[in-house]
């Protein structure tokens, strides 16, 4: 094993049980939040959790305006319309309950309330120098990892562009764990945002800016999510389910943070681009191809990786390919499309998106050395 510089930072507090929303309130108060920003879309408004959240609020004196028009890839404009409510009614702190989508809107909030300007302006690393507002972050998917990860991703709709926000200051102070948030998810959904914290995980595991930090991560993350994810689609009111696989996301969280991704999540951001595909399921169709084809640079991670996901199960004979086997039999058996051309990729925009792929950072962090003829030959494969 080879050491290389590294640096690492942890969320400042993380909170779980089930059951443990109730201790929002609490939170709140001992951050000397009186009056709060509630954060989050109108999907998780009609299943009932925002009012949910504001009840508990408001029944322990705690002031709380919503702020519910989150669209998924959140836009400038979603940014500015909170941080102007935010300042209308002078509050103290953020609360964001939800997906990526939420927590990214939150964050990119909070920067703004206290640094002021426009979001595009502290795009890249560390452009943000005030301490943003508090955020208290409540995932309800398992997930995103966005709940203990320093990004906020924003989308610039003038230019049809994402732009990244990365800073540890835009982690947020609290991430709240209630694994009953989740119990309701449709199948699909658990299916699909279980495989993309899997994708996270092992990512970063294998990732060249990969250390020992995030390897700890990474292989709790491996482990909670392998146990965890086929259970936890079967039966999400499975509460020991839902608790590893909540869990097992923010572990991948942590590790991806700050050992980054890879060729999978670089492929994966054209696909949801150019054709709408939800991210796990890009993720999770393109995960297989690319491990095979990362298979070369394996210096013995793949055989610990298939050991976390099989729980310590060893096997006689493991190559490479037994790994990605057991990727394929997983998905399949999750109800994950089984290519591109099932989840209506055409041949004809290969070469586009292999464009857009190239130009994600995390190509440069894949353990392979990779190409755009390779990118475009992957996404060949994987039709
Ligand atoms: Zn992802």
């Amino acid at each position: 094993m080879s050491f290389q510089p590294f640096s690492f930072k942890i969320p400042g507090e993380v909170i779980f049980g089930a059951g443990s929303l109730a201790k929002l309130p609490g939170i709140v108060q001992e951050k000397g939040l009186g009056k709060v920003l509630l954060v989050s879309d109108r999907g998780l408004e009609a299943a009932g959790f925002v009012g949910k959240v504001t009840a508990i609020l408001e029944e322990n004196g705690i002031g709380c305006v919503t702020y519910l028009d989150v669209e998924a890839n959140p836009s400038t404009e979603t940014v500015d319309k909170g941080v102007k409510m935010y300042k209308q009614h002078n509050l103290d702190g953020i609360v964001c309950l939800g997906g990526g989508s939420p927590m990214d809107t939150a964050k990119a909030i909070a920067v703004l309330v206290v640094n002021g300007g426009k979001i595009q302006e502290y795009e890249g690393a560390y452009k943000v120098k005030e301490n943003p507002a508090t955020v208290i972050a409540i995932p309800t998917t398992a997930g995103t990892g966005s709940e203990v990860t320093p990004f906020a991703v924003i989308t610039d709709r003038s230019k049809n562009y994402k732009l990244t926000v990365f800073t540890d200051k835009v982690i947020p102070a609290v991430a709240l764990l209630d694994p009953e948030l989740i119990t309701t998810l449709p199948p699909l959904v658990a299916a699909s945002t279980g495989m993309d914290a899997l994708t996270h995980a092992i990512e970063a595991y294998i990732s060249r800016a990969a250390s020992p930090f995030s390897d700890d991560m990474a292989e709790k993350a491996m482990e909670l999510i392998g146990k965890n994810i086929r259970l936890f689609v079967a039966n999400r009111a499975d509460i020991d389910a839902a608790s590893g696989m909540l869990l097992g996301s923010m572990f991948a969280g942590i590790a991806f943070a700050w050992a980054r991704l890879g060729d999978v999540h670089a492929m994966a951001h054209p696909l949801g681009g150019f054709f709408g595909i939800a991210h796990g399921i890009a993720n999770a169709v393109l995960l297989p191809t690319v491990l095979e084809f990362n298979a070369l640079a394996d210096k013995g991670k793949y055989r610990k990786i298939f050991n976390y996901i099989k729980d310590g199960k060893v096997i006689e004979g493991f190559t490479p390919a037994t790994l990605v086997e057991e990727i394929r039999q997983l998905s399949n058996e999750i109800g994950i499309p089984k290519n591109l051309t099932a989840v209506g990729v055409k041949e004809e925009l290969i070469h586009h998106m292999a464009v857009d792929a190239m130009k994600s950072g995390n190509v440069l962090v894949n353990p392979r050395q990779t190409t755009l003829k390779d990118i475009e030959e992957l996404y060949r494969i994987a039709m």
